[in-house]
């Protein structure tokens, strides 16, 4: 009989015809730490594509934590949290987690894309609702794949398509709103007073993935209902530590009674491993050095700042961003990977962001800024994407600029 499988395999082509074209941009070799300058093939290049907002992944701090704790508990904790992958540690992470982000208790996970799975497969039932934008992280996507509800979608931060949407869901249902705190490809900040306000109306609750948000806004980059001031109107507030904390991980943080029901229901969690020891030291470390140097958070927006006015005086189109996350629309996919080639080849790395990620009129390439950059490097890399547009002929301009 004839095995199938390598038929289904054999169709996928995107990635050998960009390969063909030299221009493949995805799992580039980093040989060194992910700092503001990386090492690819021996060369410097500048890493203006990285998640790490606030730079602390090469903190001696947060390294030396790390170290501690291999000493102490050993490299792996070998079990999930339900059995005997429990650490003092993890507790001691997720009483200060509930601290940071406000709320009465937090439960962690092993990544950031597990939470989502875990919470959004068992939170709701049969007869309830989930509700997203559009624009929500994949793995929001996939935890609603996971459940038993019904799944809506409105439009990218668009409040009218969600009320009209939400206004004619049985009243008895329950209806939860799940949306990303900052989006990650948008940068821009999701409505929430109007979300809050919407979801008093008509009895809904409300999650959000604070994945971008954390270290970045709210007090103490504490997040997106801190920014809001609206921390008693969102139910679960959850987030990761593979950007600004600086790790691997994730968490849930909500009341007693709902996060011990996760505690009790949510798979991801309960089925596989628990983090490590060295990586919850890690993210402690990290909130120490977040709360105790808070000229992090103003040098990252300063960042971010400088960034945006030198790109809007080049006419780049930057979208709506709110956020250390500048998504530079070219609206054509041939385009973002040539100029993403031509700027790794002159030293600045950028993720280009594609169909079928967003829409081929969509497509941008995706840079984001660290704390520590330095205005230089910033200016190196604005003058390098600017000589790659001319080269290109990329030609989209910032609307919003042109008009002023
Ligand atoms: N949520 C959002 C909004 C994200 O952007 C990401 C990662 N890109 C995740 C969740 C998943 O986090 P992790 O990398 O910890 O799995």
């Amino acid at each position: 009989m004839d095995k199938r499988l390598q038929y289904k395999i054999a169709q996928f082509t995107d990635a050998s015809a960009i390969k063909a074209k030299g221009l493949y941009p995805y799992f580039r070799a980093i040989e060194s730490g992910q700092d503001t300058e990386v090492i690819i093939g021996g060369k410097r290049v500048l890493m203006f594509g990285s998640n790490s907002y606030l730079g602390l992944t090469d903190h001696p701090k947060i390294k030396e934590a790390a170290k501690k704790a291999i000493d102490k508990y050993g490299t792996g904790c070998a079990g999930s949290r339900f059995l005997n992958g429990t650490l003092d540690l993890h507790i001691e992470l997720e009483n200060r987690l509930a601290r940071y982000v406000n709320k009465e208790a937090a439960i962690l996970f092993s990544t950031g894309f597990q939470v989502n799975l875990g919470v959004l497969s068992c939170i709701t039932g049969r007869n309830d609702y989930l509700i997203l934008d559009e624009q929500d992280h994949a793995s929001i996507i996939d935890g609603c794949r996971l459940s038993f509800s019904k799944v809506i979608k409105y439009a990218h931060n668009d409040m009218q398509d969600l009320l009209r949407k939400i206004s004619i869901l049985p009243e008895e249902a329950i209806k939860l709103i799940v949306v990303d705190g900052i989006f990650s490809m948008e940068g821009d900040i999701v409505k929430l007073p109007e979300i809050v306000a919407i979801a008093e109306q008509y009895g809904a609750n409300i999650m959000i993935d604070d994945a971008h948000s954390l270290g970045v806004i709210g007090h103490n980059g504490s997040g997106t209902a801190s920014h809001f001031n609206l921390t008693s109107e969102v139910d679960l507030i959850t987030g990761t530590f593979s950007k600004s904390l600086a790790s691997l991980g994730g968490f849930a943080a909500g009341d007693h009674a709902t996060i011990d029901y996760l505690k009790h229901q949510a798979r991801s969690l309960i089925f596989s491993a628990s983090m490590p020891p060295s990586t919850v030291a890690s993210v402690l470390a990290a909130l120490d050095i977040i709360e105790a140097e808070p000229e992090r958070i103003k040098k990252l927006w300063e960042n971010t700042d400088y960034a945006n006015k030198l790109m809007l005086r080049e006419g780049f189109d930057l979208g709506l961003t709110q956020s250390p996350i500048l998504p530079i629309y070219i609206r054509d996919n041939n385009q973002t990977f040539l100029v993403t080639k031509y700027l790794h080849d002159q030293g600045v790395f950028v993720n280009p962001v594609v169909s079928p990620a967003v829409l081929p009129e969509s497509s941008l390439l995706r840079f984001s800024l660290m704390a520590t950059h330095t205005f230089v490097q910033i200016e190196e890399a604005v003058f390098k994407i600017s000589k790659s547009f001319k080269k290109f002929g990329v030609t989209t301009v910032n609307e919003k600029y042109k008009a002023v």
